[in-house]
């Protein structure tokens, strides 16, 4: 199977096998793990902020962040297709007891000026407005990078109101290899960020979240809440020290594969892909064969090739550390041979 279901798939390296068969551990509850104490350190460093915390998951460290930003009764603005509002099972409703308001975005990217019309005045009638989420890169835009001046401009107004702006950067290295522009100036647009060790950057198994020494306290203590206290975590931390040391140079070779899948893909007839390919995502829309993405989907993998619905009509590709350009190549003619016999 050639799985470009996404990039979580990804197997840990041998060096990050090794670093978890080396490792010393201790208990991270007591704050006696080193290898998490130095991944924390590490992260808070690069994204230029005071402190870090390694969770579970993405979600877990998006979810940290709306229970420790917010307030029960409160609204959080969320671009209208991210993660937080359709792919976390409404937690920050059924956790932190917040409401979400959606903002139509332009690839991710939402209007700084809708952002401010959606701030509730002080009103009786009203939520107070928690928290701001800026999602980047932009996985259901298809990869897309949120441009920095466009961070900028929402942090702006967030902080003309006092409002606290997370960045779900799931995927920031991705926006980072793609743009050039330093982790940390992406980080300094945010109070808090949360990234994943374990997408395009390899690890079995974590996320980090970063913000300020004082945040990140608040935060410890509603990981312990979800459960996320974990104990001899050094087996899990040390293989995402890898991930962060070791891994971010490389995702500009799945930028370069997806690239090259997609203008693969356009050649084909009744396959179109859906926008500028920035990053390690392709969406490709099948609506002209006459199919349904999930048919489509069913015919790729009897041909070997995994991939996810994204819409009705829309396919999602990802391409990861554990796919090559030759499987890729490999993938395109299984693709090629379903548009032909369809
Ligand atoms: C994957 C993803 C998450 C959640 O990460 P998990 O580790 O799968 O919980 C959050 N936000 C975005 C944008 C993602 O792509």
């Amino acid at each position: 199977m050639i799985d470009l279901r996404s990039d979580t798939v990804t197997r840990p390296t041998p060096e990050m096998r090794q670093a978890a068969f080396d490792v010393e551990v201790g208990d991270d509850v007591y704050g006696e793990d080193t290898s998490v104490l130095k991944l924390e350190e590490t992260a808070a460093r690069m994204l230029g902020k005071e402190a870090a915390l390694f969770v579970t998951s993405g979600t877990q460290g998006n979810q940290i962040a709306a229970l420790t930003h917010c307030q029960p009764g409160d609204e959080v603005l969320v671009e209208a297709s991210t993660h937080l509002f359709l792919y976390e099972g409404a937690a920050m409703s059924a956790l932190a007891g917040v409401q979400p308001r959606t903002i139509e975005g332009v690839r991710g990217a939402m209007d700084p000026e809708d952002v401010r019309a959606a701030v509730r005045p002080d009103d009786i009638h009203f939520p107070k407005t928690g928290m701001i989420c800026v999602e980047n890169t932009h996985n259901k835009a298809g990869g897309a990078v949120v441009s920095l001046g466009n961070m900028q401009a929402v942090y702006e107004v967030a902080r003309e109101y006092g409002i606290p702006v997370h960045l779900d950067g799931a995927r920031l290295f991705n926006a980072v290899a793609a743009s050039g522009i330093s982790v940390e100036h992406y980080a300094s647009q945010a109070d808090t960020v949360q990234f994943c060790l374990s997408k395009g950057l390899g690890a079995p198994v974590g996320s980090i979240i970063t913000g300020s020494a004082e945040f990140i306290q608040r935060a410890r203590k509603w990981r312990k809440r979800l459960g996320g206290g974990l104990r001899q975590a050094g087996v899990i931390a040390e293989p995402g020290y890898v991930a962060l040391t070791q891994m971010t140079g490389r995702l500009a070779d799945d930028h370069e594969n997806a690239r090259y899948l997609a203008d693969s893909i356009n050649q084909i007839d009744g396959l179109r892909v859906e926008g500028p390919v920035d990053t390690n995502i392709v969406l490709v829309n099948v609506a002209d064969l006459g199919l349904q993405a999930e048919h489509f989907l069913a015919e790729l993998k009897k041909e070997g090739v995994l991939a996810v619905p994204f819409g009705r009509h829309t396919v999602r590709f990802v391409t990861h550390f554990d796919v090559s350009r030759e499987h890729i190549k490999t993938a395109v003619d299984r693709v090629n041979a379903i548009s032909w016999s369809v």
